[in-house]
């Protein structure tokens, strides 16, 4: 089957009402021979380039909320990772939102340590926002995190489905608890092997359902001692629920910080994702998470401060850019299809969002479109299609290292400079740990457990540094 650009656009507006006004399509991508970078619309992001640069490590002021963007994409890219926000607040707490592919790299840049990263809140399971959540738990341990990691979440889907010829599928245990179980378990050969070192601390003080007000009591998933570094508490969240009974909604609600964070149910994929509303001292934002445009968003997005939502690319260029074919070939409607079903199945096209902005009163004072590959010919098209909805307001594209520092009188957004070479943020030792869980006796240290590095190999092979035989030196041992 052969369809014209003509059809395809019509098809196209049938599916977002009819009779809106259209974005026009990129160029075909895939059919034009390519072009020199610095002129090439796909290859930057002028909007980000020219915004005012932010020093990483800038204090925060106390009245003020700061939101980095580390991961702004829904495929990895070497401009934009998957999807990852931290957002602190002047009193000092601070907060993950999702960690997709690759944003690890991003944090290190940022110099965020990974101490500051034991709060993750995930909007849904999928690997485009959990991904990197491997990293950040196997490395915790070894840097400057030696307590647990919280993680937030959905509860089971609860869902069952039945297929035309009568086939069942689910319900499945396919939440938040269930997912850091296996995760858990998942890493059980990197965590034991990663335990010659130090993983907790004495005097640590494991928070409790009352001190972060959570919506259920802390319970680890393994048997860790509970605060151990590999330790997990899932807290699972009722995605069904979005406030309308008092506080059915609550996430965490922690006295000492100011912060609140609600939940709410979005439209993606299959049942059990939720968007998250945090707020602080009079200021208020919300990360939807990937969703279709819903009411629910409409009305707790009105009057936030900042609103970090989800937008898809049009399915005409998305599979015009991932097929690499012209609309010509034959096989073009495939992946225009596939695009349509996933665009169907769990976004918000561009139009959709400027709708929905519109519908908000009062209207977000800066809205941030996310889960984008955004450069000049991508922000273009949206830009275009958000208008035609929602002509004034505050609208700006997330990029990778964007912050935001937000406060009661002014928003500013700026771009981070940062080394492409970074190591870990410097993480000085603890001086007071606990007992590594491989060690070794010290006759000179009795009461002194030496981390033994030794425990968990057979060296019986390795090239010695010094030949035990003939005394030759093979090798530096200092590494030099
Ligand atoms: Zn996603
Ligand atoms: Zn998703």
């Amino acid at each position: 089957m052969k369809l014209t650009r003509r059809a395809m656009l019509k098809l196209s507006g049938t599916s977002l009402g009819g009779g809106l006004l259209l974005a026009s399509p990129l160029s075909s991508i895939g059919s034009s021979p390519p072009k020199p970078v610095e002129t090439d619309p796909s290859q930057k992001n002028s909007l980000f380039d020219a915004l005012p640069v932010f020093p990483p490590g800038e204090a925060l002021a106390t009245d003020q909320m700061r939101i980095t963007f580390l991961g702004t994409s829904c495929i990895p890219r070497l401009s934009q990772e998957c999807n990852s926000v931290f957002v602190e607040v002047g009193s000092g707490d601070q907060f993950v939102f999702d960690c997709g592919t690759g944003v690890t790299a991003k944090y290190n840049a940022m110099g965020i340590p990974m101490s500051r990263m034991n709060k993750i809140f995930l909007t849904h399971l999928h690997g485009d926002h959990t991904s990197d959540l491997s990293h950040i738990y196997c490395f915790g341990p070894a840097e400057d995190r030696k307590t647990p990691l919280f993680i937030w979440g959905p509860c089971d889907s609860g869902f069952t489905y039945t297929d035309p010829l009568g086939a069942v599928r689910g319900p499945y245990t396919d939440g938040t608890r269930a997912f850091c179980e296996r995760f858990r378990e998942l890493h059980r050969w990197h965590t034991e092997s990663f335990s010659f070192g130090a993983t907790s601390y004495p005097g640590y003080e494991i928070p409790t359902q009352e001190t972060w007000g959570l919506p259920v009591p802390l319970v680890q998933v393994a048997d860790d001692s509970a605060n151990d570094g590999f330790a997990i508490f899932p807290i699972e969240l009722d995605w069904t629920k979005s406030g309308k009974e008092t506080d059915d909604n609550v996430a965490y609600n922690n006295p000492a910080s100011g912060v609140k964070i609600t939940h709410f149910p979005a439209i993606h994929c299959r049942r059990g994702s939720v968007s998250y509303k945090l707020e602080w001292n009079g200021l208020s934002i919300i990360f939807s998470g990937d969703t279709k445009p819903n009411y629910e968003m409409i009305s707790q997005a009105g009057g936030v401060d900042v609103l970090i939502h989800e937008m898809v690319m049009p399915a005409w260029d998305w599979a015009l850019k991932n097929s690499g074919m012209s609309p010509e070939d034959p096989d073009f409607i495939k992946a225009y299809n596939y695009a349509m079903q996933v665009q169907n199945s769990s976004h918000t096209p561009q139009g959709a969002f400027g709708y929905l902005l519109s519908q908000m009163i009062p209207p977000p004072r800066l809205t941030v479109a996310t889960h984008f590959q955004a450069a000049d010919d991508t922000i273009a098209s949206a830009m275009q299609s958000v208008r035609n909805h929602y002509p004034v307001g505050e609208v700006t594209f997330a990029a990778d290292l964007m912050v935001i520092n937000v406060s009661a009188s002014q928003i500013i957004q700026r771009r981070a400079e940062v080394s492409a070479f970074a190591f870990y943020p410097v993480s000085p030792p603890q001086a007071n740990t606990n007992p590594p869980k491989y060690w070794k006796y010290d006759p000179d240290h009795p009461t002194q457990p030496i981390p033994d590095p030794y425990a968990q190999i057979d060296t019986t092979d390795q090239v010695p540094a010094v030949d035990p035989i003939t005394g030759a030196v093979n090798y530096n041992e200092n590494g030099y």
